[in-house]
């Protein structure tokens, strides 16, 4: 039989299956092939290894596994209705079983003076040592061999448990199966991987994680499986973003000029940190190669990555092409806007000698017609440098005449179809030459820069991104002292307001946050309602102003004010999480966050990374009640312990699982039958390194020993097509 023909049987032809089981697998567990039933993994195993003498036995043990021969057995009244007991004795004593249910179906099974397996919970009743509805089995040669396995346990169905076909009904069909392998299991790997990784061989491994002779082997039989899993995501990232390097030529972006050179000479506002210049660096030589850049920038809150991105712009600009930034809001557009324009120096600072200003628009929903139209025509004709927008820049109209670079902050805010839009919608076209020499429109596309402020855990962006590069700014900018942060109670209130009015007495401005949640949102904004009004009563006008932004505000009144805070004309926004990105108010130094545990870890550090974004110290308050869950109090002492991005993603991870990540719901990437990113990050980072080593030395793999790898990677592609990302 070849390995197909075996792997490929449909599942009715196992023996203990037949057409109606065969049904019931397919439809509750997705069984259809001798395929799918070994590659249905056990979630855990129960240690049977031991046989215990009945003298060893007490009732602290779980479960107890032990032989022993039925000595007598009867069936009596109890209280509501029959019970059956039974005496079973070794050569150190003895003990009683007891069933309620089933007695009919199991008291013929009890033949005296026949030795049985038993497996069951050890309980005390009335100062007796009992087992009631214990497993039994005859202690046939066979059954003692299995029943002395490391027992794995599957999940099943309501239908196949009603077909018998509980977990331990499952478990045999495997070893039916199991005992049917015999070289028809395709090895996936190279002979050189296997020896220098130690890996047992794809067979044994099946074999071992159904049927484990040990702890050892199940252990050998993960790791390879795992392995497998890990190994050949990373291969197929990787592919594909050699491909797609080969594909798609890049622009070339080869000269830096005087936009790039006047800015960097005259207005760059501090030194660059070392980790922005590494990043520019990184930035720069991707586009000067030729090849279309596809890279990724996660920098923390306030790790400075406008100004990296602006200056990778200004490069674009010195070769002769536009550059635009896309953002999620309009209030995040107006930001960026504002920002570079400042940087930008103008229209304050007259330009040096000879120095070229670039011209830089901003487009949005709000943005009046004839505005508009200006953008538009001075955007096709290639006057317009740089166009700074919301979703409004993929609209049909927009045009552009030579779109050379395009930078998408808080991409996780951004479907995948809007990027892809963005993408196609402006290739450039440049003169080429076809084969004989003619001239022809070659369409390129332009290089694409994505920021995020959503640290990724390494691992998670190893396989969510593992085609794309990443850079990554991990240092802040000098002079920042860490937000201090803190978790209080409710009742610490009084407290909190005091040490609000400080702050405010000291010229500072201060974030009250209120969670708003789809499922609970009439409440949620009672709540919001409810502390405004108690904020209003202890911070009364007109000592005090007050300001409140939340989704339901038009999105005007909304941006009135944002624009009050920022300037300064309101002690206190009362908001919901619509400042969660990007907003810069570095005169803001105190947070105070309600109802804390309702929030995800990663949300609370955006949003705490609102303040701490000027000189004075800054400060954020977790506020919670007294009763929170377990996964809420980590969250708050992950808070209070660190600001680094990093940790808390990856205790986000952790805590959550890779399911509920921001971005990683539409890729079903991470759909792994037996690894776990949150727990098998080291294999990851293996695998990784390996596959890179093997491609480097045989990209197409087509070197005969890993013709196995080819062939499995073949395989995969064909049954997971590719779920592109990006761009
Ligand atoms: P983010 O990465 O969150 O987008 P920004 O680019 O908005 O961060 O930068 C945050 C603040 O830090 C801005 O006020 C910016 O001017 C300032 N900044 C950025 N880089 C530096 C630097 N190298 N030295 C000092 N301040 C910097
Ligand atoms: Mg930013």
């Amino acid at each position: 039989m070849t390995f197909d023909s075996f792997l490929s049987t449909e599942i009715k032809f196992l023996k203990g299956v037949g057409p109606e089981r065969a049904n019931a697998l397919s439809n509750e567990l997705n069984i259809r092939t001798f395929s799918d039933l070994l590659n249905h993994f056990p979630f855990r195993y129960v240690d049977r290894t031991r046989f215990y003498k009945i003298k060893e036995i007490n009732t602290d043990m779980p479960f107890v596994q032990f032989k022993g021969k039925i000595v007598n057995a009867e069936v009596m009244r109890a209280n509501k209705g029959k019970c059956l007991t039974a005496k079973v004795s070794d050569e150190t004593g003895s003990v009683e079983l007891i069933w309620f249910k089933g007695i009919n179906w199991v008291a013929p099974k009890l033949k005296p003076n026949t030795e049985f397996i038993i497996f069951g919970k050890p309980t005390d009743f009335n100062g007796k040592t009992n087992i009631a509805h214990p497993e039994i089995e005859i202690a046939s040669e066979e059954n003692i061999l299995i029943a002395k396995k490391l027992q794995p346990v599957y999940n099943t169905g309501e239908k196949l448990k009603s077909r018998w076909l509980d977990s331990k009904g499952i478990w045999k069909l495997q070893r039916t199966l199991v005992a049917q392998i015999n070289k028809n299991i395709p090895e996936t790997l190279s002979q050189e991987i296997l020896k220098k990784h130690n890996l047992i061989s794809r067979e044994e491994a099946y074999k071992q994680i159904h049927l484990p002779d040990n702890h050892e082997m199940l252990k050998q039989a993960t790791l390879r499986l795992k392995f497998d899993e890990l190994f050949f995501l990373q291969l197929r990232l990787l592919q594909v973003k050699g491909i797609r390097k080969k594909t798609y030529s890049g622009l070339v972006f080869d000269k830096v000029g005087s936009y790039f050179n006047d800015f960097y000479n005259h207005h760059l506002p501090f030194p660059l940190t070392g980790a922005q210049k590494r990043v520019l660096k990184e930035i720069r030589q991707d586009m000067g190669t030729g090849k279309q850049m596809n890279r990724l920038l996660q920098g923390d809150v306030g790790s400075g990555k406008t100004i990296v991105a602006l200056m990778s712009m200004l490069i674009a600009l010195d070769n002769g092409f536009q550059a635009c930034i896309m953002a999620p809001t309009e209030i995040l557009a107006n930001q960026h806007y504002k920002n570079l324009s400042k940087l930008l120096g103008f229209p304050h600072l007259p330009p040096s000698e000879g120095a070229k200003i670039p011209l830089v628009a901003l487009l949005t929903g709000s943005t009046k017609k004839n505005e508009r139209e200006k953008i538009h025509s001075l955007l096709h004709n290639g006057k317009l440098n740089i166009l700074i927008g919301t979703h409004a820049l993929i609209e049909e109209e927009v045009q552009f005449k030579n779109l050379g670079l395009v930078v998408i902050d808080e991409q996780h805010k951004f479907g995948v179809a809007q990027r892809s839009k963005l993408w196609k919608k402006s290739q450039v076209s440049l003169g080429g030459e076809d084969l004989e020499g003619a001239s022809v429109k070659v369409f390129v596309p332009p290089h694409v820069l994505v920021m995020t402020a959503t640290p990724i855990p390494r691992t998670l962006a190893m396989t969510l991104y593992g085609d794309l590069d990443v850079s990554v700014i991990d240092e802040l900018p000098p002079g920042r002292t860490p937000v201090k942060t803190v978790h209080r109670y409710y009742a610490k209130h009084p407290q909190v307001f005091q040490f609000i009015k400080e702050q405010i007495q000291k010229g500072r401005q201060v974030y009250i946050v209120y969670p708003i949640i789809e499922e609970s949102k009439f409440m949620d904004y009672k709540n919001l309602e409810e502390g405004f009004e108690l904020i209003k009563k202890n911070f009364p006008p007109p000592e005090f102003s007050l300001g409140m932004v939340h989704g339901r505000l038009k999105p005007k009144l909304k941006e009135e004010q944002m624009k009050q805070f920022a300037e300064g004309k309101t002690n206190i926004l009362v908001a919901t999480t619509v400042i969660e990105v990007g907003v810069d108010v570095p005169n803001a130094t105190l947070m105070v966050i309600e109802s804390a545990e309702r929030f995800g870890l990663s949300q609370l550090h955006q949003l705490r990374g609102r303040v701490g974004r000027g000189a004075e110290e800054s400060f954020c308050i977790l506020m919670t009640d007294y009763k929170i869950s377990g996964d809420a109090c980590t969250r708050m002492e992950t808070m209070v312990r660190t600001t680094d991005g990093f940790e808390i993603a990856e205790t986000d991870l952790r805590l959550r699982g890779p399911g509920d990540m921001s971005g990683t719901q539409q890729s079903g990437i991470l759909d792994f039958k037996i690894a776990d990113i949150s727990k098998d990050a080291q294999l990851l980072q293996y695998t990784r390194g390996i596959a890179e080593e093997l491609l480097k030395t045989d990209s197409e793999l087509i070197n005969p020993e890993n013709v196995p790898i080819l062939s499995e990677l073949n395989r995969i592609k064909k049954a997971k097509p590719y779920w592109g990302r990006i761009s």
